[in-house]
């Protein structure tokens, strides 16, 4: 049952190898999505500064009847935050609007601001700086671990080359359709593991035919092949939904796609 299986960070601790997105979700709306997930099962969720909903999943995490111990709450300093200054500032503020005492897994959320995403200037010296933060909030006991996001090779090598405290996650975008295997390998080969958002292709891959006919051939939904896909690469699918009833059926995968199928399904094209 993926609802009870972890992967273990470099760090020495276990993360619930499936997390509950909330992009989207409204702060006042993500309360009662939380508390539904908690009542499914799940025990991880995966929020961020800019989703602006980061007080509703504290309040979901208080209201849910599991104790805040048993919960993996995963946030991110905003994109656009490129001092150290900043960085320890939001920080800060992430506890406050959280309402916890520590943030279990925090992450630079992009090496750039969103405007530049993909651009020319990498940031190095301002992640570098960020990075710092992380680390002294890590040593601080703020965060119980820390990690990046979006990040390529070169943004990765970056902080590897200077920090004191390795990154135990890269959260990037990973999907049938979207699978970066060169920075996935890379990545693991650093002992840092990678979660994949957009698991279902933000539901763009609910209207694929092509998965639509692998997922039929298991008698599975495409939303859980597309989980299954990510979970047989060894990564932590994050979906997102508001649904109680979709949240349930995420967590059903425990079916194996075929190695042949698997790679099929690396090389659809969207
Ligand atoms: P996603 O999880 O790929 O897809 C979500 C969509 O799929 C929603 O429309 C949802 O609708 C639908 N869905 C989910 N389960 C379903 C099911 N069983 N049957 C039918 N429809 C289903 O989308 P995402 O929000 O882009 O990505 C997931 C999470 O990854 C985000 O919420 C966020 O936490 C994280 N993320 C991180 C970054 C980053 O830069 N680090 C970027 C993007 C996303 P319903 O809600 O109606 O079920």
């Amino acid at each position: 049952m993926i609802l009870h299986e972890t992967y273990n960070l470099s760090n020495g601790m276990k993360v619930p190898k499936l997390g509950l997105g909330t992009w989207m979700i409204d702060d006042k709306d993500v309360a009662q999505t939380v508390v539904e997930a908690g009542k499914a099962g799940y025990r991880h969720v995966d929020t961020a500064q800019a989703y602006e909903n980061e007080r509703g999943v504290g309040e979901g995490i208080r209201d849910s009847g599991v104790d805040r111990a048993d919960w993996f709450i995963t946030s991110k300093v905003a994109a656009e935050i490129k001092s150290y200054e900043e960085a320890v500032a939001s920080i800060d503020q992430s506890l406050e609007t959280l309402g916890v005492d520590s943030i279990d897994l925090m992450l630079i959320h992009c090496p750039q601001p969103w405007n530049e995403f993909g651009g020319e200037n990498r940031y190095f010296e301002e992640n570098r700086a960020v990075w710092r933060a992380l680390e002294e909030a890590y040593e601080a006991g703020k965060l119980r671990a820390i990690g990046v996001s979006n990040f390529q090779k070169e943004d990765l090598d970056n902080i590897l080359s200077v920090c004191k405290v390795k990154p135990v996650v890269n959260q990037i975008q990973v999907n049938i359709g979207h699978t970066p295997m060169e920075l996935i390998q890379y990545t693991h080969e650093q002992g840092i593991l990678v979660e994949a958002y957009s698991p279902i292709a933000h539901g763009d891959l609910l209207e694929n035919e092509q998965v639509a006919g692998i997922a039929d051939k298991y008698g599975v939904s495409v939303a859980q092949l597309s989980i299954r896909y990510d979970l047989q690469l060894g990564l932590l699918p994050l979906p997102k939904t508001v649904t109680p009833k979709h949240m349930k059926h995420n967590t059903d995968v425990d079916f194996t796609i075929s190695e042949e199928d698997m790679d099929y399904l690396k090389n659809i094209k969207r």
